[in-house]
């Protein structure tokens, strides 16, 4: 299975794809970092194949 991630552009945070799908937009969870992450900043194609294959990344 792909894993999909997103990694903050502020301090280098890597952040599960479906953390980002539960809250379409969360607080970078790094250490002093202000950053704000969004699930559509993740590359279309991450998405796309993510949502086709979200039964999979669910826990
Ligand atoms: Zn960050």
């Amino acid at each position: 299975m792909r894993i999909i991630t997103h990694t903050c552009p502020a301090c280098g945070t890597i952040v599960a794809a479906n953390e980002l799908e539960d809250n379409r937009v969360m607080k970078c969870p790094g250490l002093d970092c202000q950053e704000v992450l969004h699930f559509e900043d993740l590359p279309e194609n991450a998405r796309e194949h993510f949502l086709e294959n979200r039964d999979r990344y669910q826990i």
